[in-house]
């Protein structure tokens, strides 16, 4: 017998929270934890440009036979041009490879893998703080993590000369995990001049990004937010990309994304990508159809494209007005703490500087889940549900 010796794993710290949350029997309650988009009604519905992507498929598809190890052939090249742009240097000369991927999770899971059974590079810096699954999925893969310097809890800011300064003591081929935007869990991003030092300085001392871009839209629009990565790969000769299409399309349990190398030429970029499909083979032998077939065709199709890009922006706005009623309705409850850093905030979350005895007075009192380090999901909030836990934050402060 094996199991017996087996202890138990402790709950994630972000999907353990969702699971409390459905066992929750108060009415009121609300989730903050999770990193999902909420309309306005509260819901998550499937996008319009979905669902007509999802009727074509319908009628079109003949096959549900297996896909490539590195999947929909089409959806790879829409990647490129969605990550780089379909004029930029990288694409026209074929410097990137692209393979579909389950979700942004699979792709870094991949890219980390890859690059552990086949380069001489074994160790990663991540920012301080960063996702919480970002540990699991390097550690799982082999990987030692270090920590850079990001956020200055103090002045709810960037401290990007602790960032440099930590940056500095890489080793040439240590990987560098950048928020392309939308920094999670802080919700801020690198100036344009910053990007442009960050990546002079991973040329300088020979390090090797890693970009996970799971939220291209969310920050300032879908090309804009791609500034950062097409800065750094404009000076450095080779990256990895782990993207995800789980926010920006709404297809969260799709598991939708894809994994990204460039490299100085074509031919080492073909033949690094051989390692890559090696390592997809032999952990799910291939990609589910689905989620690629709705992207590609979505982002082939003029006018269901135009469809998605208004979604985006609904999406985006709505947040935006919700992180301004958020500090608004927190003033009017007499919270006489500052909160307007989190309008200056992009994408999803926000750092609320909550600490854990108030988050678990929310919880506990108010039935208001956030994740334990104060991180707030302002996507799902809205205009019913900002008055309730703007009153209870109100009393734990
Ligand atoms: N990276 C970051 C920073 C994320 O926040 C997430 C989702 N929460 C992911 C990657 C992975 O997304 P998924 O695997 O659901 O596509």
């Amino acid at each position: 017998m094996i199991f017996q010796q087996i202890s138990q794993a402790p709950a994630d710290p972000i999907l353990g929270l969702t699971e409390a949350f459905k066992k929750d029997p108060r009415q009121e309650k609300v989730n903050l934890g999770v990193g999902v988009y909420k309309d306005e009604s509260g819901l998550t519905p499937v996008l319009k440009s979905v669902k007509l992507a999802e009727a074509k498929l319908l009628d079109t598809e003949t096959s549900k036979t297996y896909l490539g190890i590195d999947g929909v052939q089409l959806y790879n090249k829409v990647v490129q041009e969605l990550l780089f742009g379909a004029d930029s240097k990288i694409v026209k000369e074929g410097l990137a490879v692209t393979a579909q991927a389950p979700g942004g999770t699979g792709s870094l899971r991949i890219a980390a893998e890859f690059v552990v059974n086949n380069t001489n590079s074994k160790t990663i810096w991540v920012s301080k703080p960063t996702w919480a699954n970002h540990q699991n999925i390097f550690a799982a893969a082999g990987l030692s993590i270090k920590e850079y310097g990001y956020y200055d809890a103090a002045n709810q800011s960037l401290n990007f000369e602790a960032m440099v300064a930590d940056l500095q003591q890489a080793t040439t081929g240590d990987l560098v995990l950048l928020h392309g935007c939308c920094h999670n869990p802080s919700g801020i991003d690198l100036s344009a001049a910053q990007w442009t030092q960050i990546a002079q300085l991973c040329f300088a001392k020979q390090l090797v990004p890693l970009f996970d871009f799971a939220y291209q839209g969310f920050g300032d629009g879908v090309e804009e937010d791609a500034l950062g990565l097409r800065t750094v790969a404009a000076v450095v000769p080779e990256l990895l990309v782990a993207n995800s299409f789980s926010k920006n399309f709404g297809l969260y349990n799709e598991r939708i994304g894809a994994v990204t190398l460039v490299a100085q030429d074509a031919a080492t970029a073909q033949k690094a990508f051989s390692q890559v499909k090696r390592t997809i083979r032999a952990n799910y032998s291939n990609p589910p159809a689905h989620g690629g077939l709705i992207v590609s065709t979505v982002l082939t199709d003029p006018e269901l494209k135009a469809l998605w890009l208004e979604e985006v922006t609904t999406m985006r706005q709505r947040i935006a007005e919700m992180r301004q009623l958020f500090v608004d309705t927190l003033k009017a409850e007499g919270v006489e703490k500052d909160f307007s850093f989190i309008c200056q905030q992009k994408g999803m979350f926000s750092f609320s500087g909550l600490n854990k005895a108030q988050v678990e007075r929310l919880r506990d009192e108010f039935a208001i889940y956030i994740v334990g380090s104060g991180r707030i999901s302002v996507a799902g909030m809205t205009k019913t549900n900002i008055p309730v836990i703007c009153k209870a934050i109100a009393k734990v402060l």
